[in-house]
């Protein structure tokens, strides 16, 4: 039976927010304005005499906080300014974040969390989510209720064993799924007391880490297989039972775990992994916009990738379903549009050494060729795509050959930071005579080229992962889909205006974010009760519910006027 719409957000006028007085209410992050509280509420809640006289509206506490943050120049200095920032008003932080989006996603999230990660244990300062470890096992349950909110909509877990493009950090990975909740708040409202990040510390295998005496994970090695998948399981079976409806999002584990995981319990409980289902929709969305500029049809397409990894595969997945839904195909002969290239050339069935599990669907039966160059010389490509993490893979050779085969090649570099991309954006204008329509992981300016200005794209995961989240939480789906993440694709990919194509670029502003992650949700929870796979009643309106459940970080009053 559909339960009533039970989404609702906490309301800052219940009665729980006003059971505190005096300094427990300016030492509460939650409950803090500083000094915007008004004259009423110094006096009702005990606080007159505590806070300087004049009251700020938000506008001038954000510039106060601006003044202080530009003063650092240092990204690691900028983070842990933010960082505290949160720890003493998560209001005015969100506030800040919202309104300053393009400045401050590359110091929460990807590159400078990478730095925050690497130097976790030197810059810790106040505990953040949770963190299971092996010496929780068979106790994680009672671990769990250690967790102070009854609510909670959505997980990020890590094992912190491939974070970003560093490698195993062990319990230094905690500033991913902390950056990513963030990401999720600020990019579709999820709201931030409903957010739980995890980091489940099964050791790790990082020398440096191991005998750096300020390391605050276990100081022992990683443990693998089956010890590894019961601690797994016991983490889900608990995080299920005390939040029956919480989203989890699996994070930056390696590949070997990945996929497994993702496999195992995508039916079973409410999840999705970002780094392949994420990459893979933000991927195609790019695509299907570049399809608009070419006026053609993805299945007219042949498409070599550079690296065989998480993003290659969920990407290359995320396509093949997309074309085999498009064009009534089966998924296997969709696949037949796809050469794969790892660090040892062509991806063959024919393999002395066998192919690993995830890249079986996409090895081909035909000659091997060791160099992406020979590749795609016999392939003759219409789009490239490239998440090998490993730079300047796309040599001039090799996007010259693609280029005189294929009027306006698609040229994805996807790998980050921005000094891992395949090819730059300037590069692959310039070797194509400016007819390459180019994306890349991480943003790239504007080019300059035969008196046009081309502005590449960044297919950053951060347009699709945060409404398929809100999507998936407001309306209590059971599981998240293939086809939510093609839907939230196909909604992005319609985002992007004429003029943004006419430029190149084939995503829209991500200024927009809360618009486009608002349509995102309305298309995955349109399809979630189409599917019956939400467990709420349907709204007479979605994208007005939708909007409702929205957070975001205004103050309220804690008193009635
Ligand atoms: P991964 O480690 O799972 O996979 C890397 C793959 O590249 C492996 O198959 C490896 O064999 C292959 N490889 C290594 N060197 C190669 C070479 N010289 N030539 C060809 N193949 C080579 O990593 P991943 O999670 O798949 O990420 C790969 C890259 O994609 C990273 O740089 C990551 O930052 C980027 N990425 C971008 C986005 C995005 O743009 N939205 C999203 C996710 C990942």
């Amino acid at each position: 039976m559909l339960q009533e719409i039970n989404f609702k957000l906490p309301s800052s006028t219940d009665p729980a927010y006003i059971t505190k007085r005096g300094l427990e209410i300016l030492n509460d992050p939650w409950l803090n304005k500083g000094t915007s509280f008004s004259e009423e509420e110094r006096e009702a809640l005990g606080l007159r005499g505590l806070l300087p006289p004049y009251r700020a509206d938000m506008g001038e506490q954000v510039q106060r906080v601006m003044e202080n943050y530009w003063h650092h120049t240092d990204p690691l200095d900028k983070y842990t300014f933010l960082i505290g920032l949160a720890d003493r008003n998560i209001t005015l932080f969100y506030r800040v974040l919202m309104e300053h989006l393009l400045e401050m996603t590359p110091i929460m999230y990807t590159p400078t969390v990478g730095y925050a990660c690497q130097q976790f244990g030197h810059i810790y300062r106040k505990n953040r989510g949770m963190y299971i470890n092996l010496n929780h096992k068979g106790s994680i349950a009672e671990v769990l209720d250690n967790w102070p909110k009854d609510e909670v909509d959505i997980i990020v877990i890590s094992d912190g064993s491939r974070i970003l493009g560093l490698g195993d950090l062990g319990a230094n990975g905690m500033g991913i799924p902390i950056g990513k909740l963030v990401l999720y708040v600020a990019g579709a409202g999820l709201h931030p007391s409903r957010t739980l990040p995890i980091l489940l510390d099964v050791g790790t295998d990082n020398e440096e880490l191991l005998n750096d005496p300020l390391y605050l994970g276990l100081t022992r090695r990683r443990v693998h297989g089956e010890e590894f998948d019961e601690i797994v399981d016991e983490f889900v079976q608990a995080a299920t039972t005390r939040w029956p409806n919480v989203l989890i999002q699996w994070e930056d584990f390696t590949n070997d775990k990945a996929f497994p995981i993702l496999n195992r319990y995508r039916d079973k409980v409410l999840c999705f992994n970002d780094d392949i289902q994420g990459t893979g929709a933000v991927a195609l969305a790019g695509l299907l916009a570049a399809m608009r500029i070419r006026s053609e049809h993805l299945s007219d397409q042949r498409i070599v990738f550079c690296g065989a990894g998480s993003a290659a595969v969920g990407i290359a997945d995320m396509i093949c379903a997309g074309i085999a839904d498009e064009h009534s195909m089966s998924t296997e002969e969709a696949r037949k549009l796809v050469w794969m290239c790892d660090s040892r050339g062509l991806v063959t069935d024919t393999r002395d050494s066998g192919v690993e599990e995830h890249k079986v669907p996409y090895a081909r039966d035909e000659a091997p060729a060791a160099e992406l160059l020979e590749v795609v010389k016999r392939v003759k490509p219409t789009i490239l795509i490239g998440a090998s993490g490993h730079a300047h893979t796309f040599t001039e050779d090799v996007v010259k050959a693609m280029h005189q085969h294929c009027e306006q090649p698609i040229i994805f570099a996807l790998s980050n930071p921005t000094t891992k991309a395949e090819c730059t954006a300037e590069e692959a204008y310039t070797w194509t005579g400016g007819n390459a329509v180019f994306a890349s992981g991480s943003p790239f300016s504007a080019v300059r080229y035969n008196g046009k200005v081309f502005v590449p794209g960044q297919g950053n995961n951060m347009f699709i992962f945060p409404g398929v989240g809100l999507g998936a939480v407001v309306c209590g789906a059971e599981k998240v889909t293939d086809e939510m993440f093609f839907a939230a694709a196909k909604t992005l990919a319609h985002m992007v205006t004429e003029e943004e194509l006419r430029s190149g670029t084939i995503y829209p502003d991500l200024l927009k974010i809360r618009q486009i992650s608002l349509a995102i949700a309305a298309a995955v929870c349109r399809l979630a009760w189409d599917q019956g796979l939400a467990q709420y009643a349907e709204p007479p309106d979605i994208r007005q519910y939708v909007r409702e459940c929205m957070y975001h970080p205004e103050y309220r009053p804690y008193i009635a006027a």
